[in-house]
């Protein structure tokens, strides 16, 4: 897409990339973009992952979403030890400075690592040190939310539970629930969130995203969600959007993701303009961005064309996100400021 394109504000696309902004809902490996696949692949040749970047954009090229599963559960196989996490870690960090992303909660899965045999100890140094490297070298501040991958059972929200409790990483800030909704109910992880959130995690379910609005009460009622990861279904209970946006609970849309998953069938009938007018906070994300051919300034224009914005209204959005987020009150402060200065000098 260009700024030629119809319906788009001349210089727009400009204007976002150069955006300082913030990311709430972005997963750890499936931030892996091809260029760091092939760094993986190259330390583990017995990956059945070209390394070749040529061979490599084809692998990445998604047929279906099986394929896409495929894909992913390949790249899961290349993070084999803290080597792997720490260049992970690190690399999608140069992803998001390339973008103007100066801060992003990124979505840990402790359980897939561990699950495989890294120590989590291992674990939560590789991304504590990759963490401070992305900070001084990048100027990309990173915080983590643990999450539990839902299919993977409660032992995996024991694990998860566990693991953010007994060694609670420094740059740890929230705790969360991925995974399939449709069969994985959500009041099951009721004692997992409450112990999180008794050492003062906060809670940022996914929910609402394959499933109706019934999922997002669940996950406020019941896990005491903060923020909500998708949360596309609570259009269609006006009760539940009058609630977010009485209580400032945000939510996080993923338009692509939202249309791989086949959540909502169309852009054109996405749910981010109802979101707006009912008052709900909303903030723009990009999920598992190289895995749906996206990035978070793709997003922002995706954003930018359903709600019709100008630059001060994507400049909007940036602020909601830096609203959202769990930053401290200095650095949301010090973020909000940069987003105005931008803007300003843009005009
Ligand atoms: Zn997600």
């Amino acid at each position: 897409m260009t700024d030629t394109a119809p319906g788009r504000v001349p210089g727009l696309d400009t204007f976002i990339a150069g955006l300082p902004k913030a990311e709430l809902h972005v997963h750890h490996v499936g931030s892996a973009s091809p260029r760091i696949v092939a760094e993986l692949a190259a330390r583990h040749r017995d990956s059945r992952v070209p390394s070749d970047p040529a061979a490599l954009a084809e692998y990445f090229t998604f047929r279906d979403f099986a394929h896409f599963i495929d894909v992913y559960l390949s790249v899961v196989d290349l993070i084999r030890d803290a080597e792997d996490v720490r260049l992970l870690t690190f690399e999608v960090a140069r992803d998001m400075a390339r973008q103007n992303i100066r801060y992003a909660e990124l979505t840990v899965t402790p359980y897939s690592s561990t699950n495989r045999g890294i120590p989590d100890r291992a674990f939560v140094e590789a991304i504590e040190d990759a963490r401070k490297a992305a900070e001084s070298e990048l100027g990309v501040v990173l915080r983590w939310c643990f999450d539990i991958p839902g299919e993977a059972g409660l032992a995996s929200a024991e694990e998860t539970a566990r693991i953010a409790t007994e060694l609670r990483p420094e740059g740890l800030v929230s705790f969360g629930l991925g995974g399939p909704e449709i069969g994985v109910p959500r009041p099951q992880f009721k004692p997992y969130f409450d112990r999180a959130r008794a050492i003062g995690l906060h809670s940022v379910p996914h929910a609402g995203e394959t499933t109706g609005p019934e999922t997002v009460w669940d996950a406020i009622n019941l896990l005491g969600a903060e923020r909500i990861g998708h949360g596309t279904s609570s259009v269609q209970d006006p009760r539940l959007l009058e609630h977010l946006a009485e209580h400032r609970i945000a939510l996080e849309v993923c338009p692509t993701s939202n249309i791989a998953t086949r959540a909502v069938r169309t852009l054109e009938e996405h749910p981010l303009r109802q979101m707006v007018e009912a008052g709900v906070l909303v903030t723009i994300n990009s999920d598992d961005p190289p895995m749906f051919s996206t990035d978070l300034n793709n997003e922002y224009a995706i954003a930018a064309r359903l709600l019709d914005l100008d630059a001060a209204g994507v400049a909007g959005l940036a602020k909601n996100a830096v609203e959202a987020s769990f930053l401290d009150t200095p650095g949301k402060a010090r973020l909000t400021a940069e987003i105005d200065a931008y803007t300003a000098a843009w005009r």
